[in-house]
């Protein structure tokens, strides 16, 4: 099954990947991806964008190993992805937190499905409660919690399990532009500590951009990479680099690129 093996000192590589879907009843097909072909490095932080429908969540469920791919192959750290592992872990959009559940034990969740609670599991969880700031609130309940907090803890929880690869889906779409802009620095700065691989999904330019040092845009119809920037702008960055020259030179770049891939589609 596996194909020829690609040895490379890459985190992450994806080889001609196509995901095409079917639907069951009517048999028609939707390309979502074509010919992906992206290599990350270890401990980058990478951002994808691309109008809605490009793929982008389509990318990450096929990285995260719940999709396979029709054509093409995913490599992480040289073993070729064929399905979920605990070697990664998601962060949604929505916080998926079990209100019945404290803090702390819903960060405990993901090792108690993979079946690793332990006093050093716990430890940790410990640490990473406090590392996204809620030290104090593990015994609370999500309802008692604002939005950025119930992220915070959904972040802790991916954190919690050390997976290799960090996946996050808009994870802060759903938040106030304040809170947002809040959590955006608040990831960096766990990020900083961490130094996770990380591959961060947003439909927002500017949170790319701030965020990334690599931004691949998706465009669509089909789905694919239209181009790939550096984001040369020194870490560590506060939040008024959104102000700085270069940083809007790149929010031009790429919103240009974005627009015409729009307007391609007709959404104009
Ligand atoms: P994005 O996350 O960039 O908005 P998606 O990956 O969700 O894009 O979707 C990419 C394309 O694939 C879209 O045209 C979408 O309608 C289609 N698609 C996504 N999921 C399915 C599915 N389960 N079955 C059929 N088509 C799908
Ligand atoms: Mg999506």
């Amino acid at each position: 099954m596996s194909e020829v093996q690609v040895q490379n000192n890459y985190k992450l590589s994806s080889k001609n990947l196509d995901v095409t879907y079917v639907n069951n009843k009517t048999g028609a097909e939707v390309t979502a991806l074509q010919n992906i072909n992206l290599d990350i490095e270890e401990g980058e932080f990478i951002c994808i964008v691309g109008p809605s429908g490009c793929g982008k969540t389509t990318f990450l469920n096929t990285v995260a190993g719940l999709i396979k791919p029709s054509s093409g192959s995913l490599w992480l750290e040289n073993k070729q992805v064929e399905g979920p592992g605990q070697d990664r872990a998601m962060v949604f959009q929505t916080p998926s937190l079990f209100p019945w559940r404290t803090v702390m034990d819903n960060v405990m969740y993901g090792v108690e499905i993979q079946k690793r609670v332990s006093a050093e599991t716990k430890k940790r969880a410990q640490e990473y409660i406090n590392m996204v700031g809620l030290k104090g609130f593990e015994h609370h309940y999500p309802h008692e919690l604002s939005g950025g907090m119930q992220q915070r803890v959904n972040l802790a929880r991916a954190l919690t399990v050390e997976p290799s690869l960090l996946l996050l889906d808009e994870p802060f779409s759903a938040l106030d532009a304040q809170t947002r802009e809040f959590m955006q620095k608040e990831l960096l700065r766990i990020w900083s500590e961490t130094k996770k691989t990380s591959l961060f999904i947003t439909h927002q330019i500017d949170e790319a951009i701030y965020l990334a040092d690599r931004v691949f845009v998706f465009g669509a119809r089909p789905g694919r990479v239209v181009d790939i920037i550096d984001v040369n702008i020194p870490r560590p960055r506060d939040l008024d680099i959104k102000r700085n020259p270069e940083f809007l030179r790149l929010m031009d770049h790429i919103w240009s690129i974005i627009e015409k891939e729009s307007t391609k589609q007709g959404f104009e």
